[in-house]
């Protein structure tokens, strides 16, 4: 497959979309970010890799994150996950509370907030140090040592946080946090803040192209790496999880920081990064750029 080039055309193709998305502006430190920047790169499961414009320069990661945690959670709590995190698209704000507040606590689904605040409770008590495991975890998996929180954006998002606070402590308040809400929360604004590039990103995510595998071995069951695919196809790309999934066909993450990760199974894992965002806040020219990558390859799950 010559990913070299496809990734070049859609790079000229959507540099004019680039200017047109929106900064987000409720986490200052991702506002300052240059909206113009553009990086792609994939990774296949015969080693091939390709990458065009930025792709090798980090940003924050931020909801692409949720993946990870996930990921941690469901390896020492396994079934046992879904007694306090659903598994069904929310059709509400990301971080929404009045969902939470009809359903007794019990979040939708592990990637809106409420839900990752759940698992990142869950990694906490399992790990201890919920901040470190998610780190090395990213670390391993993209074979980059020096791979390490944005600390700037972490503090940027603690200070703006209150909407998360709420739905933290609306969590304990119904018996869904075993440990403190302000322990759940600086573990999670760090975990958001992880700063990766695509090229790191797509070399991560490989497990899930891999049936569950990286190179030196198994991170989760088959069964567990359909499930995480299966959450991302319904739940990973905001309230345009429909139109996405319409577009794209492949199970992918989005983050508020313009990152996009989609997973083609037994073929490749690819990253795009765009900063400006859509009205579901979720990268605009990333969105099409994925959009073209499908049609270009010939490749989605459908
Ligand atoms: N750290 C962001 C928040 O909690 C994550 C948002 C996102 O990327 O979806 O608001």
């Amino acid at each position: 497959m010559p990913y070299q080039a496809i990734l070049e055309q859609i790079h000229a193709e959507i540099a004019p979309t680039l200017p047109q998305g929106r900064m987000p502006d409720y986490i200052p430190q991702l506002a300052s970010v240059e909206p113009t920047r553009f990086g792609m790169a994939v990774c296949d499961t015969d080693g091939h890799f390709a990458a065009v414009g930025d792709a090798e320069e980090r940003f924050s990661i931020q909801s692409i994150s949720k993946v990870f945690t996930l990921t941690l959670a469901m390896q020492r709590e396994g079934e046992a996950l879904w007694r306090r995190v659903g598994r069904e698209p929310s059709g509400t704000a990301f971080n929404s509370l009045v969902q939470l507040e009809f359903e007794h606590g019990i979040p939708r689904n592990p990637f809106i907030n409420a839900g990752a605040l759940v698992v990142t409770d869950m990694v906490i008590s399992h790990q201890g140090d919920a901040k470190a495991a998610l780190r090395d975890f990213a670390r391993r998996l993209c074979g980059d040592d020096d791979v390490d929180y944005d600390y700037t954006v972490a503090e940027s998002e603690a200070a703006k946080g209150h909407r998360n606070a709420a739905v933290a402590h609306f969590l304990k308040s119904f018996g869904n946090l075993d440990n403190h809400p302000d322990a759940v929360l600086d573990a999670y604004f760090h975990h958001c803040a992880l700063s990766m590039s695509c090229a790191e990103l797509a070399r991560t995510f490989m497990y899930l192209a891999r049936y569950g595998r990286n190179a030196d071995g198994p991170i989760v069951t088959p069964s567990q790496a359909k499930y995480i695919n299966s959450l991302m196809l319904t739940c990973g790309t905001y309230d345009a999880v429909g139109d996405f999934a319409y577009r794209v066909g492949l199970p992918a993450k989005s983050g508020v920081g313009g990152g996009i990760v989609a997973v083609m199974p037994g073929q490749f894992s690819v990253c795009v990064w765009a900063p400006g965002l859509n009205a579901s806040g979720n990268s605009l020219a990333g969105t099409l750029a994925l959009e073209r990558f499908a049609t270009l390859s010939g490749h989605s799950i459908f």
